[in-house]
């Protein structure tokens, strides 16, 4: 039975914008320390301390802000949104609200539909609270190390029609903002989360039905299995008759479903009004010139050029692209070795096996110049496809070129007719079907023989040279 239902969906992403210190202090944002460490006057809230804006928080937040196509404010307003919760010492986040740093952009996803543009309805900077630990010896503590962490809250606007759409849409962000290196794209750090709304009405119906608000949703998989038990049970409710109550609902992981947090506060609730210990936020000209001029194309778009311009495969281009450094080396075998597509085919079945990813760092077991060697032996003739392979694993983690290696182990590929004869020779008499086959027309056998010939001389034969001496061996008689 087809869906009776359309799902709506709107997403609001936070996420934290790599910073050394945070955003009005200059405590570290440095994941994982001793609880409590991480903190000051300034973001524990204590009378008489004043919060001093964070520089490079606005670079990024801005960068963000450009890469996603918005319009940018050159002023915009912090405030103080107010609310009571032991994670936020001062009683009040700031935030931006009625003037926030940019608005109108948009991100494109791969949806199962093919690509949709998602509108981005505004983008604002605020704070991050503590965390609150809960069940040491019954007690719940607060950590606070988290508190002052810069954000960008990134607002889409309801164009989302499924789940999966939802964890696309929420990928793309990831790769862009990473890509920007704007964060760090650590989800099980907290890097990155997000509310989901979501609501259904009839299709056809242009009005859109009551939301609820999914809280604090920390990794793709969560945002798709939250929207799925959400979208269930506003459907049964529905079907029932009911009606859909505004709510703020919160995700389990155990259970797979969601239960109710509070009613949907509103905006009055939380008293907002501007923050009367920051000046309005000036973007400087120059800043905004600066970053504009600095914009790459983002992840989609360098796929594409990837496909478009080297050939590449997509699914090749999309893992090139998956990570900035990813992109870094394939350019630098590239500059010196320039086939792109034998340099992607050597990074994805070779070097990937070798690479690990922490956040926006990568580490790899060979070079780039390494890599570019042995490609460019292989590519002249030197050594055999086979003996790359060995001579990849003599240089692993290690400084020794591959031209060393070659020469140590006296590896070049056979290449005199003369010691090729006897092989070729041998396989022939070995293989009088194939032969027969091959005098009867089939040439298509000599792929046969070609390889028979390879594998007994270890892959070393040149395999160009074999095919000819099998050729004329096979003429002569
Ligand atoms: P808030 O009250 O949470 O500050 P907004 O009205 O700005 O909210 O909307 C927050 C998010 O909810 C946006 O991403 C928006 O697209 C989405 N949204 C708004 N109305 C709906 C709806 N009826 N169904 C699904 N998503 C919605
Ligand atoms: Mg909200
Ligand atoms: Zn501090």
């Amino acid at each position: 039975m087809p869906p009776r239902y359309e799902v709506v969906i709107g997403l609001e992403v936070h996420a934290q914008l790599l910073t050394e210190s945070k955003l009005f202090c200059s405590c570290s944002t440095r994941f994982g320390q001793q609880p409590n460490s991480n903190v000051c006057p300034v973001c524990l809230g204590l009378p008489g301390s004043l919060p001093v804006l964070n520089g490079q928080a606005v670079r990024l937040a801005l960068r963000a802000a450009l890469a996603l196509g918005c319009t940018i404010h050159e002023t915009s307003i912090f405030a103080r949104k107010n609310y009571f919760y032991p994670d936020l010492p001062k009683g009040y986040q700031i935030s931006q609200y009625e003037e926030p740093l940019a608005t109108d952009g948009w991100l494109d996803i791969e949806s199962e539909s093919g690509t949709k543009r998602i509108r981005i309805h505004r983008i604002h900077m605020e704070e991050d609270a503590g965390k609150n630990v809960h069940g040491m010896g019954g007690d719940s503590l607060v950590d606070l190390n988290r508190a002052g962490t810069p954000l960008v809250e990134i607002v889409s606007e309801p164009d989302l029609r499924s789940s999966s759409d939802a964890a696309a849409y929420m990928r793309a962000l990831r790769d862009v903002l990473l890509f920007l290196r704007a964060n760090d794209g650590n989800l099980e750090e907290g890097s990155l989360r997000c509310d989901a709304n979501v609501s259904i009405r009839p299709f056809g119906q242009a009005e859109l039905g009551t939301r609820c608000e999914l809280k604090n949703l920390n990794s793709f998989k969560f945002v798709q299995k939250a929207i799925d038990s959400e979208v269930a049970r506003q459907t049964a409710i529905v079907d029932a008759g009911g009606r859909i109550i505004q709510q703020t609902r919160s995700f389990d992981p155990d259970t797979g479903t969601t239960h109710t947090l509070r009613s949907k506060e509103e905006a009055h609730d939380y008293r907002y009004f501007p923050e009367p210990d920051l000046p309005p936020l000036i973007l400087p000209e120059s800043l905004v010139t600066e970053e504009r001029n600095h914009l790459l194309p983002l992840p989609a778009a360098l796929r594409q050029s990837y496909v478009d311009s080297y050939g590449l495969s997509t699914q090749a281009a999309a893992t090139l692209t998956q990570h900035p450094e990813f992109i870094a080396y394939f350019e630098a075998v590239r500059s010196s070795f320039d086939q792109p597509t034998k340099v992607a085919n050597y990074i994805l079945t070779e070097v990937m096996r070798g690479a690990s990813v922490h956040g926006l760092s990568a580490s790899f077991n060979v070079t780039p110049s390494q890599v570019a060697e042995i490609l460019e032996l292989v590519d002249s003739g030197v050594i055999s496809g086979k003996q790359a392979k060995e001579v990849h694993l003599a240089i692993e983690n290690s400084a020794r070129m591959p031209r060393e290696v070659v020469q140590e182990r006296n590896m070049k590929v056979v290449s005199d007719a003369g010691s090729l004869e006897p092989l070729c020779s041998d396989v022939l008499a070995k293989s009088s079907a194939q032969v027969q086959q091959y005098r009867s027309g089939k040439k298509g056998v000599l792929g046969y023989l070609v390889g028979q010939v390879m594998k007994s001389s270890a892959g070393s034969a040149d395999p160009k040279l074999v095919n000819e001496i099998l050729v004329r061996l096979l003429e002569q008689n």
